[in-house]
């Protein structure tokens, strides 16, 4: 019998399922709205665009973000392997060309015999067997359909999204080139701030106007609280916080002494490429919901960004996921209607790496009927974490090692090694 899947989103996680359930045979449909309708965050109509940073976070197996993409190696990640392809030189961190890899995601998946890519907005859940993966950008047509048919379990909160500049508008007499503590090659820019350059920078970044709630405020949703995520916070936010917040945070200069002198400056604005030939770079840590005229003149105020050419604004955007524990059934099914799967961001997971994940192991449920995978692992504390109830009110989850079930009497240096170790190895045994 001929295995059929719908798959609503070729975004990270659905492109990752429908590649996934395509191999073990399956004939997928995979409905993709752009180019005919936009999300306010993709730029381009192909399949995986990474829509703010192109980086996928640390591959050292020492951080959570590192040791769950050893995890989805071990299971045979399709996209990690071609973002390791694409990737562009960033320290320790897995940055990709973003362009190419969205590139390469979507000729494989229109050159696959098992995929039909549809171009079309779907406005209500298909019948069948469908897995639900819009992203936090998720059509409002269909996001009725699911009020319509789950009733208000939504949760919803805005993200805030870098600027990007023009490497040769970037004053080099000014700016050097250095990871911190010298880790891997001089992968990022760094613009030094002396005292007064930083306090004056902070004072804008404290005044500058930003768009009101109401400019985004979403027909079907009312309550306009903003909601961020300690490590999405606006850099106004955060410089709001406190004149020295950011220097002790985002800018902290320790690690960053200016090889040309030898000397720490007072604060430091790291930029990260944001592809292979270095044209372009984002400022690090710059989410920012300031309007594009008053980013342009603060952003200015940064040492040796003084004539900066912006190729892209920050700003902000919804994000809209379900309340997963509420809603899904053990097999990360919905209750309501149990052929139907969520995945990536939807699902309530946070992060690039994080919804490719969920679009991988969606899959193995759906093809396998796998059993929950260990504890010890990331995957597998993303799993518990979308189906266990708390009192606490849901939010997104990513990977991070206070997920992990405690290791007792381990030295605390050698914990972080531990936790991986002890999640490789499960995770192979398991998989036999
Ligand atoms: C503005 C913004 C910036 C972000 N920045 C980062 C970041 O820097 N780093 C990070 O790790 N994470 C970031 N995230 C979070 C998250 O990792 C990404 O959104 C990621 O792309 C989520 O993957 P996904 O597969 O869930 O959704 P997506 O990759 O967004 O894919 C969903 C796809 O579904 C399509 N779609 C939606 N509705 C429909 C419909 N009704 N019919 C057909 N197609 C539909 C969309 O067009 C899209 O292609 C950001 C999110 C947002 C919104």
């Amino acid at each position: 019998m001929i295995k059929e899947i719908s798959i609503i989103g070729a975004g990270l996680s659905g492109s990752e399922a429908a590649l996934q359930l395509a191999e073990k045979g399956w004939k997928v449909k995979l409905y993709e709205m752009r180019p005919g309708k936009m999300t306010p965050a993709h730029q381009t109509d192909k399949c995986a665009e990474l829509v703010c940073s192109n980086s996928l976070k640390s591959l050292r197996t020492d951080t959570a973000a590192g040791l769950l993409k050893e995890e989805l190696k071990l299971l045979g990640c399709k996209l990690l392997d071609i973002a390791m392809e694409y990737a562009v030189p960033a320290g320790h961190a897995l940055a990709v060309d973003r362009e190419a890899f969205a590139e390469k995601v979507t000729s494989i998946i229109e050159n696959n015999p098992g995929i039909e890519l549809i171009r079309k907005e779907v406005t209500a859940i298909p019948e069948g067997i469908v897995i639900l993966a819009g992203g936090p950008l998720t059509s409002d047509a269909l996001m009725q359909d699911l009020i319509n048919k789950l009733g208000e379990q939504h949760l919803y909160f805005f993200d805030a999204i870098a600027p990007i500049v023009s490497a040769d508008s970037l004053d080099r007499s000014v700016i050097f080139d250095k990871s911190r503590y010298d880790k891997g090659d001089a992968d990022y820019l760094n613009c030094p701030f002396n005292k007064e350059e930083y306090y004056e920078f902070v004072e804008a970044l404290q005044q500058g106007e930003k768009h009101t709630a109401h400019e985004f405020e979403n027909e079907f949703f009312h309550d306009l609280s903003f909601r961020f995520y300690e490590n999405c916070m606006p850099i106004e936010e955060l410089a709001r916080r406190g004149v020295d917040t950011l220097r002790f945070g985002v800018l902290r200069p320790v690690g960053l002494e200016d090889p040309r002198t030898d000397r720490r400056a007072f604060a430091v604005m790291q930029l990260r490429a944001e592809n292979v030939d270095r044209t372009a770079f984002n400022l690090v840590g710059c989410q920012t919901m300031l309007k594009y005229g008053v980013q342009k003149e603060i952003f200015r105020k940064i040492p040796g960004m003084q004539n900066a050419e912006f190729l892209r604004y920050g700003s902000i955007h919804r994000n809209s996921y379900l309340n997963s524990p509420y809603v899904l059934n053990e097999n990360l099914s919905l209750k309501a209607m149990p052929n139907v799967w969520l995945a990536g961001q939807f699902s309530g997971v946070e992060g690039y790496t994080e919804s490719i994940a969920m679009g991988l192991l969606v899959a193995m449920i759906i093809d396998s009927s796998v059993s929950l995978l260990p504890e010890t692992t990331i995957l597998g504390q993303f799993w518990r974490r979308l189906i266990t109830p708390s009192e606490q009110r849901f939010q997104p989850v990513n990977a991070n090692f206070g997920l992990m079930p405690e290791l007792i009497g381990i030295d605390k240096n050698k914990k972080k090694t531990e936790y991986a170790n002890r999640a490789l190895e499960d995770l192979h045994n398991w998989k036999k």
